[in-house]
């Protein structure tokens, strides 16, 4: 297979500075799509991988799962998308294609090869996977999304995992009219969770450290912003929920948290923290209490959250930075100091 070299920006090893260099992609084949890449999202999870804290990764790794472009090439047999579209990448690119999970759509959990995430990963072809902090990526058509018009490009990256993220359990358990959710953490995921779960017609509240951001958080559309570092918080709440969705990339003590569902209440994990965490087996069973969780959405599901952000209006608060302050950038999401969502300027590469 050929290839051509496009610049990017790499940890080269475990916990090091991100700094500019060059990836190899694929001369696209029949049902690749070329994407020239104009924003790429700095998610959680892209400092979790580059420190390692999922175990050991591939270095140099370029992150990058919340790509938004515009198709500049496509294989001869390409039907799903032209040159000039613009289009979207989230956290895989492929997949077994054919176990139960990825003919209903929900590829994220193939149960076949597993699926082949954007970086940090190895392709179907047995090559490691480089992802959108870079020009350019060559992903098989099946597994780009389009990007509704009504959204803008930087607005739309963190859509493909930040929105799809919080978009399917909301949809799996049924927030709506009538039901109460709980948003723990108003960072990245949460801010998205916030407008999706107003969009769908439920009652929110935002759970975060501090007051902090109480003004945005209700701004964004939330009904209630408490701070989870006032222990009336607990009480006045105990009891309250329907669904709450926890985005914390920290370890949190999940027992408190579960004592604000109703009877019947399920509480989802989305952060990925790297310790386990500790439950009490009276915090679930005396009230018929689940802990689940959620890992972003498969394809069709992730086509639907765009078309339903572009009905709403919907697209996540950033913060537009050029190549040269990811490592800046990193520090200020480990500190809580994101408002809402870092994207990097691919034409700064
Ligand atoms: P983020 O922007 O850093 O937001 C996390 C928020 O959690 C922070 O803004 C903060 O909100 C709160 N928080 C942070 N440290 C905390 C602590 N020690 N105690 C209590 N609250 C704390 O991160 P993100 O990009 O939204 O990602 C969040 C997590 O989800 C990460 O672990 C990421 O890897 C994971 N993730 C999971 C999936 C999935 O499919 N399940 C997909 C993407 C990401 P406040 O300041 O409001 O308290
Ligand atoms: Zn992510």
């Amino acid at each position: 297979m050929t290839h051509t070299t496009v610049s990017a920006y790499a940890a080269p090893s475990p916990k090091a500075p991100l700094e500019k260099t060059t990836v190899p992609r694929r001369v696209p084949g029949a049902h690749d799509v070329l994407i020239d890449i104009r924003y790429s999202g700095i998610c959680h999870s892209d400092i979790h991988q580059v420190n390692a804290e999922w175990g050991v990764g591939t270095f140099p790794m370029v992150p990058g799962h919340e790509i938004a472009g515009v198709v500049a090439e496509v294989g001869p047999e390409v039907t799903r998308h032209a040159v000039g579209d613009r289009v979207g990448v989230g956290c895989f690119v492929d997949s077994c294609r054919t176990c139960e999970n990825c003919r209903t759509g929900l590829e994220q959990y193939c149960t076949g090869s597993g699926m082949v995430g954007t970086y940090n990963s190895v392709g179907r072809d047995g090559e490691p996977t480089y992802g959108g902090y870079s020009t350019h990526v060559v992903v098989d058509e099946n597994y780009v999304l389009r990007i509704p018009g009504a959204v803008p490009l930087d607005a739309a990256a963190p859509l493909l995992c930040a929105g799809i993220t919080l978009y399917s359990p909301l949809v799996h358990w049924g927030a709506g009219p009538g039901t109460k959710v709980a948003v723990v953490g108003l960072g990245g995921l949460g801010h998205l969770g916030v407008k999706l779960a107003r969009a769908k017609g439920a009652e929110v509240t935002v759970l975060s450290q501090s007051l902090r951001k109480q003004e945005d958080g209700l701004r964004l559309g939330a009904d209630h912003y408490r701070a989870t570092s006032d222990p009336s918080t607990f009480t006045e709440l105990a009891g309250t929920f329907d669904l709450i969705l926890n985005t914390v990339s920290a370890d949190l003590d999940l027992g408190a948290y579960l004592s604000l569902l109703r009877t019947d209440g399920t509480l989802v994990q989305i952060g990925a923290p790297e310790k386990p965490a500790v439950l009490a087996a009276f915090s679930l069973i005396g009230g018929r209490k689940s802990v689940a969780g959620s890992m972003i959405g498969g394809i069709p599901e992730t086509q639907e959250m765009l078309d339903f952000c572009a009905e709403h209006g919907i697209g996540a608060e950033i913060e537009v930075i050029r190549a040269d302050e990811i490592n800046e950038a990193y520090a200020r999401v480990l500190a809580s100091d994101v408002r809402y969502r870092f994207v990097i300027d691919t034409s700064t590469i």
